[in-house]
């Protein structure tokens, strides 16, 4: 299947990974339905098309089939039983399996394993009764983590005690957990990978990740890892992509350890944060190769043409700097439409760029 131009790209969530892909699909000519319960989320602003309802709303998802000719998310947390309901009736890339693969930790992590990527030890935890057991099998320090809707940090704790592990869990209650052992990381990196309907797929320039208070602070490309170790990840995404089917793009998350290896932690089956560089970077940004994906039109290698940082805006403090970035040609200022500058919430996001192998020594002090 390849959409002509003009055809109708259903996108459940109404976040800026929505609105940027939105962007890229109809710089290719097609027209951008949005699917989500806010009214005015980021990707409702730039959509050509929006339907405003509740994704248990059985009755608005089959008009939403109707209205376009393909499907995609832009947030693993979308219920997959929306994405089912939808499935029934129309395309849908990436399709239902990915989406319940990627939004359950516990069979994330173990599908990670089954295509080959270490992950750190990890217990299942599904009641209190058996945190003593998976404590025993992990040990301390470890993460305890909600298996489901968890990111940028929430629904989850680092435990350095039975105690502090059964505090956590009450607090985080009622929930399914999974307890990870701490991983002492010195870095941590993402891979991206883009899989065409036709099975071919292309990967992205590894992205080194800086975190404040567990949401993506800056991202550094290339990643300033050994070369072996960047073919590794990257290694790693393409068994993900072929591993899952996937159509469209996924991120793969790693912590590196000090020893050189490598530990996936997270699947992100849509675009990701760490690879908005791209869109400055690359010939091909992540957006596009997404929606071209989706459409079935074809993949090519992405061309990164500069290296790059990118700032992510934060809440108040990361808006304060906006004056500054915005009369700053060095820098590509992009924001979300969001109105009100919460703590932590992603408000956009800024881009530099420099000649390949030009990234200097203190960029991550920008
Ligand atoms: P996640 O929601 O799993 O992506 O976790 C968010 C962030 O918390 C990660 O990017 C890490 O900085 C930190 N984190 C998560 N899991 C672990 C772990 N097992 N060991 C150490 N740090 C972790």
């Amino acid at each position: 299947m390849t959409l002509p131009a003009g055809a109708r790209i259903g996108i459940l969530g109404s976040g800026q990974l929505g609105r940027m892909s939105a962007m890229a699909a109809a710089r290719l000519g097609y027209r951008v339905h949005v699917f989500a319960p806010e009214a005015d989320g980021p990707a409702m602003q730039v959509a050509a098309a929006r339907s405003v309802a509740p994704y248990e709303d059985a009755e608005a998802l089959a008009a939403f089939a109707a209205a376009v000719d393909v499907v995609t998310f832009e947030f693993e947390n979308v219920p997959a039983a929306a994405l089912a309901v939808l499935a029934g009736r129309i395309t849908c890339r990436p399709g239902v399996e990915v989406l319940a693969t990627c939004q359950d930790r516990l069979a994330e992590k173990a599908f990670l394993q089954r295509v080959g990527v270490p992950v750190a030890p990890f217990a299942a935890v599904a009641e209190e009764a058996e945190l003593p057991a998976a404590l025993a099998a992990v040990g301390l320090p470890a993460v305890l983590k909600t298996t489901r809707l968890g990111y940028d940090g929430r629904g989850q704790a680092v435990v350095r005690s039975a105690e502090e592990a059964r505090v956590a869990l009450r607090r985080l209650a009622p929930a399914p957990f999974i307890l990870e052992a701490f991983v002492p990381f010195a870095a941590e990196v993402s891979a991206l990978v883009a899989r065409g309907a036709d099975g071919r797929s292309v990967t992205y320039a590894v992205t080194e990740n800086r975190h404040r208070q567990h949401i993506l602070d800056l991202s550094l490309a290339p990643a300033r890892i050994p070369p072996e170790v960047a073919e590794a990840a990257r290694r790693h995404a393409l068994a993900v992509a072929e591993g899952l089917g996937l159509v469209g793009v996924a991120a793969v998350e790693f912590f590196l350890l000090p020893d050189g290896r490598l530990l996936g932690n997270e699947i992100a089956p849509r675009p990701h944060n760490s690879f908005h560089w791209t869109i400055e970077a690359c010939r091909l940004s992540q957006f596009e190769a997404h929606i071209r994906a989706v459409a079935g039109l074809p993949l090519f290698d992405p061309g990164r043409h500069h290296d790059a940082a990118m700032r992510n805006l934060i809440g108040p403090e990361g808006m304060a700097r906006l004056p500054a970035l915005l009369a700053d040609p060095e820098w590509s200022v992009h924001l979300y439409g969001k109105a009100e500058a919460r703590p932590g919430r992603k408000m956009g996001h800024a881009t530099r760029l420099w000649p390949k192998g030009a990234l200097p020594a203190a960029a991550d002090q920008l």
